[in-house]
C-alpha cells in the first residue's frame, strides 16, 4: 500500500519561486567586476531568471543541455543557476582557476552548449573559443556599455535578459533529472564531472539549513565567500532562498579588506570559505585592530581547519566556527562540528579538543569506515580507516561514467582515512595518499601541520613524505613563515614536543616564500612531494 500524500516532485525552480512569493523584498547584494555594488530583491531576481529561460530557450539550449559558466559569486551567476536548472538544463559551472588545457577538456567532455562569463575571464575565453566549438553562444555577463571589442562574436547578457519577457512557466521535471555539472580538480588524471540532481540539490539544501548543519534562516546575512564554481559555493545559493536568507556576493574581490568591508557594510552574519581566505581575512583584520560587529558564525571546509584558527575566530574574535567536511562527490555537506547537550558543560580545554575533528554527519549522510580488506573498523574514536559514505546526494557515478564504477558495494570511497567516534564525531587523519608510512605506522600530515600553524611565526604548514632508506618515509616540514618573523629549523621542530608522538615530530624542515595551492585553495601536496623529491633527510 502506498501512502496518499502527494507526488510532487523536489525542484530547483521551486526554491526562487518560494523566496519570490515569501521573501520577495528580502535582497541579494553583489558586487560587480564592473566595480559598483548591484542590489535587488528575491521577486527580481526570479523575474530575471525567467527572463533568462526564455532567453535560453530562443538560443536553442534544450533540456539536458550543459549551460557553461566562468564566473564569480554575483547576482547574474545566480540568475544563470536558476534559469539554466529550472528549464531543465544542466548548470555546469567551471572553475577558471584550473589550467587552460583542462577547462579546454572540461568543456569540451560536458558539451556545453553556450557558456557565459565574467569579463574577467575574456582573455581565457578568447583562448578556448578555438578550441571549442561545440559551444554556440559566448555570452559575457555585463551591459552594453561594458561589452568588449575584439575579433570575438560575443552576446550581451543585459541585452539577452532585456529583449525577453518573464513570461515563462517552470516546467515539470523529473527530480531524477541532471540539474547540475561540477568536475573535481583531480589532482592526478583528467577532471570527473559530478552531476547533481534537482532531488539531491533540494535535499542537501533543507541538510544543510539544519540547526546543528549550518543554522540557516530568514534573520541571517550569507555572504559565500567559497566561489560558485567550486561546488556550488557548498550549496549555498539554493539554501538562501530555502530558508528567506539575505544573499551578498563578493564578486572578484576576495582579499581580506574587501571581504571585511563587506561583512560589515551588509551586516554579515553566516559565511563559508576555505581555511586559506581566512588566513588573509584575518591577518588583515588583525593588522588593523578591526573587530567582527555583525558575524555569528563561519563555516570552515575544503581542507582541515587548523586550530589555531578556530580558536583565533572564536576565543579572540568571538565569531563560531562551524567545521565541515564534504566533497564535491557528496554536493558537498557530508559533517558539520557542532556540540551536543553533554558537551556544553565541559572544561574548555576540551570543548575546545572536541571541534578540532570534522564533527557529526548530517542526516542523510551515513558513513563508515573499513581496513583495506572491506571489514568495517569499530566506531571508538581510535581506529583508523578507510571513509565510505552514501546518501542521496552523493555520488553513483560520473559524469559519462569516466573512471568506471565508483561504488564499493553501494558506498562511495572518500579517499579519506578517517577514525569515528561513539557519538559521531569524524576526525579526517589524512587523504590515504598524503598519509606519511613510516616503518609501517602511519603519521597524519593534517596533525603535524596544526601543530605547526600553532607556532606565532608560521603562516602555513605542509607536511610531506620524503623517501628515508630505514622507514621508508619520514615527514618533512614546510613551511612559510609570517612576513617579519624569524623562527629557526630546530626552534620549530622542537615546538612539537609534547604536542605530538616524538616519533612523529618532522626529520627536517625547509622555509618556502609560497606554498602551493590548488584551483580549490588546498595545498598541492603532489607537487611539493615532486619540489622536494631529491630532499635528503640529515637523518637518512
Ligand atoms: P577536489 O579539490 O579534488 O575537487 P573536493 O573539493 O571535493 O575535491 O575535496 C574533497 C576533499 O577535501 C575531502 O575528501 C578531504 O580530503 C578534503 N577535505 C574537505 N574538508 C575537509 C576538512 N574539514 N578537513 C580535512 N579535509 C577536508
Amino acid at each position: 500500500m502506498h501512502g496518499l500524500m502527494m507526488d510532487m516532485p523536489l525542484s530547483i525552480a521551486a526554491l526562487i519561486q518560494h523566496a519570490d512569493r515569501h521573501h520577495g523584498d528580502t535582497e541579494i547584494v553583489s558586487r560587480t567586476v564592473e566595480g559598483h555594488l548591484h542590489r535587488y530583491g528575491y521577486s527580481d531576481a526570479h523575474r530575471r531568471a525567467r527572463q533568462l529561460a526564455n532567453a535560453l530557450r530562443a538560443l536553442g539550449v534544450k533540456p539536458h543541455d550543459r549551460v557553461g559558466t566562468l564566473a564569480w559569486n554575483g547576482y547574474r551567476h545566480f540568475e544563470i543557476y536558476y534559469a539554466a536548472s529550472g528549464s531543465g538544463a544542466v548548470v555546469h559551472t567551471i572553475n577558471p582557476r584550473l589550467f587552460p588545457e583542462q577547462i579546454t577538456y572540461i568543456v569540451n567532455h560536458a558539451d556545453d552548449a553556450v557558456l557565459f562569463f565574467d569579463l574577467t575571464f575574456l582573455p581565457l575565453v578568447e583562448k578556448l573559443a578555438p578550441l571549442c566549438r561545440g559551444v554556440r553562444a559566448w555570452i559575457a555577463m555585463t551591459d552594453r556599455a561594458h561589452m568588449p571589442g575584439g575579433g570575438l562574436d560575443l552576446l550581451c547578457y543585459e541585452e539577452l535578459v532585456d529583449s525577453h519577457s518573464d513570461d515563462y512557466r517552470w516546467p515539470e521535471i523529473d527530480e531524477r533529472s541532471a540539474a547540475g555539472l561540477c568536475y573535481t580538480s583531480g589532482t592526478t588524471g583528467n577532471p570527473k564531472g559530478v552531476l547533481y540532481s534537482h532531488r539531491s540539490t533540494v535535499l542537501h539544501a533543507y541538510g544543510a539549513s539544519l540547526p546543528d548543519a549550518l543554522n540557516l534562516s530568514a534573520r541571517d546575512v550569507v555572504l559565500p565567500v567559497v566561489p560558485m564554481f567550486h561546488v556550488n559555493a557548498w550549496g549555498l545559493p539554493y539554501a538562501a532562498p530555502l530558508v528567506g536568507a539575505k544573499l551578498v556576493f563578493p564578486g572578484a574581490q576576495l582579499d581580506g579588506a574587501s571581504l571585511h568591508g563587506l561583512f560589515e557594510a551588509e551586516k554579515v552574519t553566516c559565511s563559508a570559505g576555505v581555511p586559506t581566505i581566512w588566513l588573509g581575512l584575518l591577518n588583515h583584520v588583525k593588522s588593523q585592530g578591526q573587530r567582527f560587529t555583525t558575524l555569528e558564525r563561519t563555516v570552515i571546509g575544503g581542507s582541515a581547519c587548523p586550530p589555531a584558527m578556530i580558536r583565533t575566530f572564536e576565543d579572540d574574535y568571538r565569531v563560531r566556527v562551524l567545521h565541515a567536511w564534504g566533497m564535491s562527490e557528496m554536493s558537498p555537506l557530508g559533517t558539520v562540528n557542532t556540540f551536543k547537550a553533554k558537551h556544553l558543560a565541559l572544561p574548555k580545554a576540551q570543548r575546545d579538543a572536541l571541534q578540532n575533528s570534522q564533527g557529526r554527519p548530517i542526516f542523510g549522510v551515513d558513513m563508515k569506515i573499513v581496513d583495506d580488506e572491506g571489514k568495517e573498523l569499530p566506531r571508538d574514536g581510535k581506529a583508523f580507516g578507510n571513509l565510505l559514505v552514501r546518501g542521496p546526494w552523493i555520488c553513483s557515478s560520473y559524469f559519462k561514467d569516466e573512471g568506471g564504477d565508483p561504488l564499493r558495494e553501494g558506498w562511495f570511497p572518500t579517499g579519506d582515512v578517517a577514525t569515528l567516534d561513539p557519538d559521531g564525531y569524524m576526525q579526517i587523519t589524512d587523504r590515504s595518499k598524503d598519509v606519511i608510512k613510516s616503518g609501517g605506522e602511519w603519521i597524519s600530515s593534517i596533525d603535524l601541520e596544526n601543530a605547526a600553524m600553532a607556532h606565532p611565526a608560521v603562516a602555513e604548514a605542509a607536511v610531506i613524505g620524503v623517501a628515508h632508506p630505514k622507514w621508508d618515509e619520514r615527514p618533512l616540514l614546510v613551511v612559510m613563515r609570517k612576513p617579519g618573523e624569524s623562527v629557526s629549523r630546530e626552534a620549530l621542530l622542537q615546538f612539537f614536543e609534547g604536542r605530538v608522538a616524538k616519533w612523529w615530530i618532522p626529520d627536517d624542515v625547509v622555509f618556502v616564500d609560497q606554498i602551493p595551492h590548488t584551483a580549490t585553495g588546498k595545498i598541492l601536496k603532489t607537487k611539493l612531494r615532486e619540489q622536494f623529491r631529491d630532499h635528503r633527510l640529515s637523518t637518512a
